[in-house]
């Protein structure tokens, strides 16, 4: 095996190891801001299908490289409203929406006949400098992104404060946990709650998180 497949094959069983303790399946975003498309085409032939970027342009233009493969796009980097059009075009999820004045224009733009998959980026750690919307205005931001055809609503994200207590790490994924069996009181069909990365995907799915969002852990160390 190549140090990729080795890296790939330790975090899915990491991962199901993990989402066993919880009883429910546990998805896996690979994170490839600043990587390369060879290695994206790597960890794709090993059978990895979602990939979260943090830039439009950057990920349109891995896009088109690797157009064949028919991969599935996340967006997990904060959304500037002149982006909403590209996003609405080319991603099939955003993970960053925290404002409701992006819905109407990524309503409007989205043309495919699938809806975009939308999580609410919640700023759970209350952190001056975070973008996501604070815990008391998710469900108003529900609402709308509910009344919008061709956005559907199917969560929360969030990027707790990289405490190096784990305890308040872990606190702060409960609290994340809180809101989102809130929201599918509302939302039934909300079903992801997005959050953990390479340092703490254990402790973030042990605390309830559906989706974890993994960089560097799976990929060499970045070139410097
Ligand atoms: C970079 C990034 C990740 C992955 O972080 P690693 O520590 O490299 O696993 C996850 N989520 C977001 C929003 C990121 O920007």
């Amino acid at each position: 095996m190549n140090s990729c497949e080795t890296s790939y094959k330790v975090i899915q069983s990491r991962i199901r190891a993990a989402a066993a303790q919880r009883n429910h399946p546990v998805d896996l975003l690979a994170v490839s801001k600043t990587r390369a498309t060879a290695d994206m085409c790597a960890l794709a032939a090993l059978g990895q299908r979602a990939f979260g970027e943090n830039y439009v342009q950057e990920a349109l233009a891995k896009q088109r490289v690797l157009a064949d493969l028919s991969l599935e796009w996340h967006l997990i980097g904060p959304l500037q409203s002149n982006k909403s059009r590209d996003t609405a075009r080319h991603f099939d999820w955003l993970q960053t929406l925290d404002r409701p004045k992006l819905v109407e224009p990524l309503n409007r733009f989205r043309e495919t006949a699938t809806p975009l998959k939308v999580l609410i980026q919640v700023n759970i750690d209350d952190e001056a400098s975070k973008s996501g919307c604070a815990p008391d205005r998710i469900d108003a931001l529900a609402d709308v992104v509910a009344a919008a055809p061709r956005l559907t609503l199917r969560g929360l994200m969030a990027i707790p404060a990289p405490h190096p207590d784990f305890d308040r790490r872990r606190r702060a994924f409960a609290r994340m946990r809180e809101q989102f069996d809130r929201l599918r009181q509302n939302y039934p069909g909300a079903d992801t709650l997005s959050m953990g990365m390479s340092e703490d995907f254990e402790l973030a799915i042990a605390e309830g998180a559906t989706m974890v969002r993994v960089g560097s852990a799976l990929f060499e160390p970045r070139p410097r």
